[in-house]
């Protein structure tokens, strides 16, 4: 009877020591748990605030870096020069380079363009090719037009059928410049900036067309390949480079010949001698 009494008694004291070891184990895992949970969200707040902030830099430098580029576009896109149509060359704005010539190829792209851009790449000229709708009739030519354009060269409508504009009826100037326009933007996905009217004969029309559809007219000061006694390199050459006519913004008007194709990197070499230097069509004011 003892015997089983201090059994019982073994036994409720191992359950009450088991019961409050238990319960004592559980309060405190309870309570480290709560600790836990504290160091998490205070570590997760902290965290949510470096993201923020992280956030919030970064927003901070790409707006200065739009605004870096967008300034860096505006200066890069400012002009440098303006179209003088009393001479039809450029004179500087601010402090661009005076002494500077532009390089302008008529009539392609015929047979010397492709040949002739690349003589000017090499020097790395800028020119405007004022192109011919008829020399761009098969996609042989129109590729041609594209590589050109690819190569950074600026291109200019020279007019459909190179028609005398003086010569026909306003519908028919219309035509002739509004078909090679379109046919410049279907190959190299932009519409010509420049216009330059056959043999410079232009028309009260075709001045107004001209501007609605945002193209620049220009003439020339100089060109010499169309003479006969100019058919020739080495005298194209002298002529081009010793020109009385050469002056500061001068607008050299050249063609796609195979005589000018032959002077052309010789000429750029003389005009370099001389301290010339060659405006970017693109830095012309009037030109978006
Ligand atoms: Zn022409």
């Amino acid at each position: 009877m003892i015997h089983t009494k201090i059994l019982i008694m073994a036994a409720s004291i191992a359950l009450l020591t088991a019961c409050s070891n238990g319960a004592q184990s559980s309060g405190e895992s309870a309570n480290s748990a709560e600790e836990q949970k504290t160091v998490e969200e205070t570590a997760a707040q902290k965290e949510d605030a470096e993201k923020a902030a992280a956030e919030k830099a970064k927003e901070e430098k790409a707006a200065e870096e739009a605004k870096a580029a967008e300034e860096a576009k505006a200066a890069e896109e400012k002009p440098e020069y303006k179209l003088n149509p009393a001479f039809w060359g450029f004179e500087p704005i601010d402090n661009a380079n005076a002494k500077a010539v532009l390089i302008t190829i008529d009539d392609a792209p015929d047979k010397r363009s492709l040949e002739m851009a690349k003589t000017l790449k090499e020097k790395n000229v800028p020119a405007i090719f004022f192109v011919n709708g008829h020399f761009l009739d098969t996609d042989d030519e129109k590729n041609v037009l594209m590589e050109i354009s690819d190569m950074g060269f600026a291109i200019g409508n020279h007019t459909e059928t190179h028609a005398n504009l003086q010569g026909i009826s306003e519908e028919q100037q219309q035509e002739e410049i509004l078909a090679v326009s379109k046919t410049i933007e279907e190959t190299i996905g932009d519409k010509p900036k420049f216009f330059r009217a056959p043999l410079g004969a232009n028309t009260d029309f075709s001045r107004e067309l001209v501007k609605k559809e945002g193209m620049l007219l220009m003439n020339w000061t100089y060109g010499y390949d169309w003479n006969k006694e100019y058919m020739d390199a080495a005298a194209l050459t002298d002529i081009m480079v010793n020109s009385e006519l050469l002056q500061n913004g001068a607008n050299l008007l050249m063609h796609d010949r195979e005589w000018t194709a032959e002077a052309l990197g010789d000429i750029i070499d003389g005009l370099s001698e001389k301290g010339y230097s060659f405006i970017d069509p693109n830095k012309i004011e009037g030109v978006e």
